[in-house]
């Protein structure tokens, strides 16, 4: 992706460039100091269960808009609510899906599952949801936030974010600049995530019922998934964690008596997934019948089946479209809040509507960002790609796809620290995404835990589409607040 050099850029934290010897110093300091505090991964290319490395981190916090980070904190309590009302409105879940659903094998799954668990009635009335809303700034309306999508499973860093505070502390103080701790907010994300699950548990109410983690077969994220597995072990000592595949569920998993879920003889009150939001994860019909067995159990679900179709890029772009949003909030300056906050989201649905998108996205494709029901990143179209990637599906097959307003965010100019990369690091423009973490616990009726959980920041390369951190071109970062009257540093 090229970057229009006009793009505006935030104001450093501290003066760079460091002096190289002094650069030299504190990024070997850092780096050890994130594999000792679990800023860490396991390796793709040179994987072993045994080691590992540290987290791809931008070495001096990223810049980020104070008034723009209260917004998106202060909205977290009305996205998580709006959230939990549409996954439980099963009228909206239906029609939104029902065109994607007849091309979309995975959502189809997913919504197969739905559909069977609301033919027979829900076993447990109560959902979790672990939530982020993940953020750009946009340079055409003076940095405004704009949602990117919204994540309502295995919504993950909120255990290294958590840690990366401390890690850009420790940095900023090395290079005598700890004056500016106090413009990085603290986060709790990880406390606030697990504190989440534990109340479920008590909903749950049974002291020997344990929580179980649905895991991938291989688990590069490692750290981030340990940190909440051993916050609540040291936290609630009373309360074991299990960590289970989805192919693990189908060969030990069976119900009860009162459909209370059964692994290798214990009773799980709550499941948290880290797995099962991508195709790969369903090796065959076995992790299917997994998920439903968990779905139909006692058991509460982080995700539930609602929540997760909520979830996806399908339901974001209905959510955007004019007068949507009252269905789901009812104060007029909440509707209005959440409003401004979305960008164009455009129906590539067999109709009118999507057929104008279709010429729309084909007259000027370097407006937009074509995205498929998928998470887990690298699986969208950008910009100039548009025009062929919609020429080679059928009209139905474009159902199955959403077309978004590229958000223009703001450059930053700092230091990415990578394992393997050149020492020292150089100066690269990056563009940061805000998460924030939101829980909400509760039933059809009834919204019985509702709060804001702490952040995540990750930034990337300007040049690059997508910041995956385990793809390699983002990097976890924490947010340094600036202020529009602050002094210029530069
Ligand atoms: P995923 O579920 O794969 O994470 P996202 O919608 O978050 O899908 O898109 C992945 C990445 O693509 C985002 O983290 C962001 O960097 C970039 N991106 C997505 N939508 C936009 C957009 N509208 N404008 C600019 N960049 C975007
Ligand atoms: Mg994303």
């Amino acid at each position: 992706m090229s970057v229009d050099p006009n793009t505006p850029v935030l104001r450093n934290c501290i003066h760079l460039p460091l002096p190289e010897d002094e650069l030299i110093e504190v990024t070997g300091k850092a780096k050890d100091y994130a594999i000792m505090h679990g800023a860490a991964m396991r390796s793709k290319t040179s994987f072993s269960p045994d080691s590992l490395n540290f987290a791809p981190f931008v070495l001096v916090p990223s810049s980020f808009p104070r008034k723009e980070f209260e917004k998106a904190v202060g909205l977290q309590p009305i996205i998580n609510r709006l959230m939990h009302n549409v996954a439980h409105d099963e009228e909206f879940i239906t029609t939104t899906l029902a065109e994607t659903i007849k091309v979309d094998e995975f959502t189809a799954n997913l919504f197969n599952i739905y559909r069977k668990v609301l033919a027979h009635g829900f076993t447990q009335a109560y959902s979790i949801g672990l939530l982020r809303s993940d953020y750009l700034g946009h340079v055409y309306e003076g940095c405004a936030i704009k949602q990117v999508e919204i994540n309502t499973v295995a919504s993950s860093f909120g255990g290294i974010a958590t840690h990366l505070v401390q890690l850009q502390n420790f940095v900023l103080r090395e290079l005598g600049h700890a004056d500016k701790l106090p413009k990085m907010p603290n986060n709790n994300a990880l406390a606030g995530l697990c504190d989440g699950m534990v109340k479920a548990w008590d909903i749950y109410a049974k002291p020997q019922a344990v929580i179980l983690f649905i895991i991938e077969d291989v688990s590069y994220n490692i750290c981030d998934q340990r940190f909440h597995e051993f916050y609540i072990r040291e936290t609630y000592p009373h309360i074991k964690v299990l960590r289970r595949t989805l192919t693990d569920v189908h060969r030990e998993g069976k119900l009860g008596l009162n459909k209370e879920l059964l692994l290798s003889g214990l009773e799980v009150a709550v499941i948290y997934f880290r797995a099962g939001y991508e195709p790969g994860h369903y090796h065959s019909q076995d992790e299917w019948d997994a998920r439903y067995l968990m779905e139909t159990s006692l058991a509460i679900k982080c995700p539930s089946i609602q929540y997760h179709l909520a979830g996806t890029k399908k339901v974001q772009q209905a959510l955007a479209q004019p007068a949507v949003l009252e269905r789901f909030i009812n104060d007029p300056e909440e509707i209005k809040a959440v409003g401004k906050i979305f960008t164009g989201l455009y129906s590539l649905d067999d109709n009118d509507a999507g057929n104008a998108t279709y010429e729309m996205a084909l007259r000027t494709p370097e407006k937009f960002v074509l995205k498929p029901q998928r998470e887990g990143g690298g699986n969208n179209v950008y910009g100039l790609d548009i025009p062929d990637a919609l020429k080679r599906m059928s009209r139905v097959e474009r159902s199955g796809w959403i077309l978004m307003d590229l958000i223009h965010p703001p450059l930053t100019k700092g230091y990415m620290v990578r394992p393997g990369a050149e020492m020292p690091p150089t100066i690269v423009d990056m563009v940061s995404e805000l998460g924030i973490f939101g829980v909400v616990i509760g039933d059809a009726d009834h919204i019985i835990h509702n709060y804001q959980a702490g952040h995540m920041l990750r930034t990337k390369l300007a040049t690059a589409n997508e910041g995956g951190v385990a793809a390699g071109l983002g990097a976890l970062d924490s947010p340094y607040l600036i202020d529009s009257d602050d002094e210029d540093e530069n």
